[in-house]
């Protein structure tokens, strides 16, 4: 059961002056708390410095964070019964917030200049 709609990322990123909601399309439309460099623009179209560009950065915090939510080995989430390896794992672990990339991500502004991510 997805209960929690965002998780707060407590590591900053860069300077952390910005703060955005990272979301998986697969766990939409909860979302992660992410402070991350405030020179990183929004807009893919923008400068080379995009959030984008520091997507797999983003992801790996998240992951650092909250852990994965899907088997290494058959790439179901866990509580999907899907191989031998995971088969056992409690359906929490594949829940939010633990990070499933799965079909892509997308971000959203939350604040700027925020002095301090919170801990
Ligand atoms: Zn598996």
């Amino acid at each position: 059961m997805m209960t929690e709609t965002s998780a707060e990322v407590t590591t900053p990123l860069g300077d952390g002056r910005r703060v955005i909601g990272f979301q998986s399309l697969n766990t939409r439309p909860a979302y992660w708390i992410v402070c991350v460099d405030s020179s990183w623009s929004l807009d893919n179209n923008g400068k080379p410095d995009t959030i984008y560009d520091h997507s797999d950065e983003i992801c790996t915090a998240i992951e650092e964070e909250f852990g994965i939510a899907e088997c290494g080995y058959c790439g179901d989430r866990y509580g999907a019964a899907g191989c031998d390896e995971c088969r056992d794992e409690p359906e929490d672990e594949g829940a939010f917030p633990h990070f499933r990339f799965g079909d892509g991500v997308c971000w959203f502004l939350i604040r700027d200049e925020a002095a301090q991510c919170v801990q």
